[in-house]
């Protein structure tokens, strides 16, 4: 790793990286025209074409062929393991080097977003990002013995505008708005922290997953068909990593967001009266904001990036254009009817894939690590000093050192020998005081000379009580000196 110092140092721009992926067509459904060309191995390119018929009613406008660009396209026959390893492993991998990380999806409702995050239930191989990167990362903490590593983890979902934390015990179902409620606080450097969510400890995969599977019964528990708070909700499932090597006082910490947004379906589609419209304006809202926030960032010398507008664009703020190493899949669902939606979703891709990231280790020191490890140097330093003077040290002169020094300065202020020399020994305490002690003779002195000078005429009383008082005080240090 080539040290502390050298990690620190490094920075990189890292452009944010995009995959599509396909879900496989119902029984049922009508397969739309696409076509998937890989380039290279890091470039892939998506073709749709929109039959003329499809098109009038969606676009006013004639363009049948949509060409976008991707880092990779999974299409419908891709496995969970082959995403993970092309997706999320790269991610882990920097989570684990110390940098932030987080992996978003993004596409309409029934897409796959929450299929490719955390996974489908019915098989093992069906387990998607979230479980598959829980065993990855405490896989390698295990390996490796040169660190002391701890980890949590948070599992927040945005509902409305609001947060609530899911990783809570519950006796019985209940509402999602029961839940603890997390809101965002922002401290004077302008970090975001959110008050009331839970980091909760977790040492080895098992602990994790149990977690996960706490949150996402959470989840499904304030799901009712009257509230589907999964197509209007964004999910966040965080692990939080810091380490450590023995002795050391430098702690690593990152996080890993992985996050599952609200359907991304424009309120066009959803936008019926009463309750459901104020919510669908919401998710609506929310994810125009990400929008937003895209597109600011992508833009050059803008200044601005309008993050506070909403609570997801505030949580993600380090990992839309700040310190982090950002992925999005793009979730498409390639039957007919869904062609609009999966093309607004790829131009969002597009403009997600222009921006770049800055990303850096991130290092603080352990205060109280620090300390120990200072008291520790003191204490060596001591002892050799002992060693070589053959005397112990205490950090305070006695009183008698003292009164010898203020005798010795005397002395040597009073010779008029220009050759004359104050000897103290080679004890830095006794030096310091020297001329600490010489400097106030000098301001005392100053001051006297000066108030004679401008203030002739009062000549005066102050001067004279300051004389009366540095009389006394000599007189002390002479019987002081007598005493002795
Ligand atoms: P979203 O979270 O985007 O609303 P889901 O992940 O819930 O969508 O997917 C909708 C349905 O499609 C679920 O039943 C899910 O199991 C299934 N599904 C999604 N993607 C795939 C896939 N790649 N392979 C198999 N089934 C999938
Ligand atoms: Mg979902």
């Amino acid at each position: 790793a080539g040290g502390a110092a050298g990690w620190r140092a490094e920075m990189a721009k890292e452009a944010i990286r995009v995959y599509a992926r396909v879900k496989p067509l119902g029984r049922r459904q009508q397969a739309g025209i696409y076509s998937v060309d890989d380039y290279e191995k890091s470039l892939s390119a998506l073709e749709i074409i929109v039959p003329h018929d499809l098109a009038d009613g969606f676009v006013n406008n004639k363009q049948e062929s949509y060409k976008f660009k991707f880092q990779k396209i999974f299409d419908q026959e891709a496995k969970q393991d082959v995403v993970f390893d092309s997706v999320a492993k790269p991610v882990a991998e920097c989570v684990l080097a110390g940098y932030n990380g987080t992996i978003f999806a993004y596409g309409q409702t029934g897409s796959g977003k929450t299929f490719t995050i955390t996974g489908g239930a019915e098989r093992y191989s069906d387990r998607g990002i979230i479980p598959r990167t829980l065993s990855y990362i405490f896989d390698q903490l295990q390996k490796d013995s040169s660190k002391v590593y701890t980890t949590h983890v948070s599992y927040l979902e945005i509902y409305n505008e609001c947060g609530y934390d899911l990783l809570v015990q519950r006796d019985k179902a209940s509402r999602l708005e029961d839940l603890p409620k997390v809101t965002i606080m922002e401290d004077s450097d302008q970090n975001i922290h959110l008050k009331n969510l839970s980091l909760q400890r977790a040492t080895n995969e098992e602990e994790a997953l149990n977690l996960l599977f706490l949150g996402d019964t959470n989840r499904m528990i304030a799901e009712t068909p009257m509230n589907e708070a999964s197509t209007r909700s964004h999910c966040i499932f965080t692990v939080h990593i810091s380490s450590k090597e023995p002795g050391s006082a430098t702690i690593r910490r990152s996080k890993l967001h992985l996050v599952d947004l609200a359907g991304s379906e424009r309120v066009a589609k959803t936008g019926v009266g009463g309750h459901l419209l104020t919510e669908a304006k919401y998710i609506n809202v929310s994810l125009h904001y990400l929008e937003q926030v895209m597109i600011a960032l992508a833009e050059k010398n803008r200044s601005h990036i309008p993050y506070r507008n909403s609570m997801m664009t505030s949580v993600l703020r380090d990992s839309l254009g700040g310190n982090c190493m950002t992925t999005m899949i793009a979730t498409l669902s390639m039957d007919k009817r869904n062609i609009d939606e999966s093309i607004s979703t790829c131009r969002f891709a597009q403009r997600v894939a222009l921006i770049k990231n800055e990303v850096v280790i991130n290092e603080e020191i352990d205060p109280t690590l620090m300390i120990v490890q200072l008291k520790k140097e003191i204490q060596e330093l001591k002892d050799e000093l002992a060693l070589v003077t053959g005397k112990q040290r205490t950090s305070e002169l006695s009183q008698e050192e003292l009164l010898q020094l203020d005798e010795l300065i005397e002395t040597f202020l009073e010779d008029n020998d220009p050759d004359s020399a104050l000897d103290v020994g080679a004890d830095m305490r006794k030096i310091k005081y020297c001329f600490i002690r010489i400097k106030q003779l000098k301001i005392s002195d100053k001051k006297l000379l000066s108030q004679n000078i401008s203030e002739e005429k009062d000549a005066n009383k102050e001067a004279e009580e300051e004389l009366k008082n540095l009389k006394e005080l000599l007189q002390q240090r002479d019987n002081e000196i007598s005493i002795l």
